[in-house]
């Protein structure tokens, strides 16, 4: 993986945030939305919406059965989408990407397909303490079924994953060693190139939990040689409901199939059917056909900005807004102090304050952040934490949300000095 950041032309940052309704609202005190959320999912620009409404109100029709013109045009777009996302991240073919409905459905359909065919008894499946419970969760039950072994690469104190730790994991051959690209919680950019290949010469499958990666650097499959990816398009200003598994062709096709039903068969017979091609093997029933067509719009719009320049934006927001941060009395900041070494996303602590009561005094300044474990207990367990709060920035987030951002938490450090029964954080 490419860890340097390229010279870009440089995101308009204000201009963007004019693409999206959304952020055109203010709050009952005239002040604009901060929105520090996208990793949890990200605003939609008003080409992806108009997509939608245009979907629904000119050509709505189910795909790939019609003879009619509106579902001939409702497929074309379908497909078409799937060619534009599979550009967005260098696939070799169209056809090695899958529709689903996020990064959960993607890595499930990994665990129940490929592996209920290659994971026997006994068998090792190396994961990190870092994932998404996403990617913790279908292997957990999977090796249950199986009577298979999960062990978890460390992450460091500074929130990396302990390359060594992997490296006598793979000592044993694991036969799937599954990763997140960046962290969702501590924004940390794992050199998945890297892994991969350490991976690959242990002889181990690599699946990539890209959820937070496609979205904010370029991404390229062939390049990371990864067997799978994993990635949602509501995080990467395409609608909720539509995502991808990419994998390696050969792969996809020697897996079965996930889900019965209509679009995946080529033949069925009362007692048996015959399966389609890949990825239709993978389609059963009606999909989400506006919400595909929609992120191939999302990723039109990436494209034209160029994710050199996006990664760039982020990498200074991000650099701006640790140092302005590390001025607040009180916060430590969680992950790698090098913005370079991670993605869009500063996660952290303000003394003893309850992550949840920082968000919430945030929210009243119309700052947006989340608050919580952000779906990774185990990590949170590493690290001594309970819960952090998190921004995240993306193509719309500019200097004045690092500002609005900073300010709050000050008012929040006021709040709780000053509070009445003296149980406040002290500075
Ligand atoms: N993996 C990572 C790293 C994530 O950040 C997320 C979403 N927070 C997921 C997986 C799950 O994504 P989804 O909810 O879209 O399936």
């Amino acid at each position: 993986m490419d860890m340097t950041v390229r010279a870009a032309t440089p995101l308009d940052a204000a201009a963007i945030r004019g693409d999206f309704p959304i952020l055109a609202q203010t709050d009952d005190q005239e002040r604009p939305l901060a929105f520090l959320d996208s990793a949890a999912s990200s605003q939609k620009p008003a080409a992806v919406i108009e997509a939608l409404d245009d979907y629904y109100r000119r050509y709505n029709a189910n795909i790939h059965r019609g003879v009619y013109q509106l579902s001939e045009m409702a497929t074309g777009r379908y497909e078409q989408a799937r060619h534009l996302v599979a550009d967005f991240i260098g696939a070799t073919s169209a056809r090695e990407c899958v529709f689903v409905r996020n990064t959960t459905e993607a890595i499930n359909l990994v665990a129940q397909t490929w592996g209920r065919r290659n994971i026997r008894e006994g068998d090792l499946i190396v994961l990190t303490v870092m994932d998404h419970h996403s990617n913790l969760v279908p292997w957990q039950l999977l090796a249950e079924e199986k009577d298979a072994e999960l062990a978890h690469v460390r992450v460091t104190p500074d929130g990396r994953l302990d390359l060594d730790h992997l490296d006598v994991l793979l000592r044993r051959e694991p036969k799937l060693v599954g990763f997140p690209h960046i962290s969702n919680s501590l924004g940390t950019l794992n050199p998945a190139e890297e892994i991969t290949r350490r991976a690959h010469a242990a002889g181990s499958v690599v699946l990539i939990d890209g959820a937070q990666s496609v979205p904010h650097l370029p991404v390229d499959v062939r390049a990371l040689d990864c067997d799978f990816l994993a990635f949602s398009g509501h995080k990467m200003l395409g609608p909720m409901g539509a995502g991808v598994l990419y994998g390696k062709k050969r792969l996809l096709d020697a897996m079965p199939p996930y889900m019965g039903g209509g679009s995946m068969i080529r033949k069925v017979e009362l007692d048996h059917s015959t399966w389609a091609d890949v990825p239709a093997k993978f389609e059963a029933g009606t999909p989400a056909v506006a919400d595909a067509i929609g992120f191939g719009v999302a990723v039109e719009y990436l494209a034209k900005l160029g994710m050199d320049a996006v990664r760039e934006h982020e990498t200074k927001l991000v650099g701006d807004a640790m140092e302005r941060l590390s001025e607040v009395p009180g916060l430590t900041i969680y992950g790698p102090t090098d913005p370079t070494q991670r993605s869009g996303v500063v996660s952290f602590t303000l003394g003893d304050i309850h992550p949840h009561d920082v968000a919430a005094i945030l929210d009243g300044e119309n700052v947006a952040v989340r608050a919580g474990h952000h779906c990774t207990q185990p990590l949170m367990r590493a690290l001594g934490l309970v819960a952090t709060t998190r921004a995240s920035f993306y193509v719309y987030n500019t200097p004045d949300d690092v500002d609005r951002l900073v300010a709050a938490l000050h008012k929040v450090n006021d709040i709780f000095r000053y509070q009445p029964s003296g149980v406040g954080h002290q500075p």
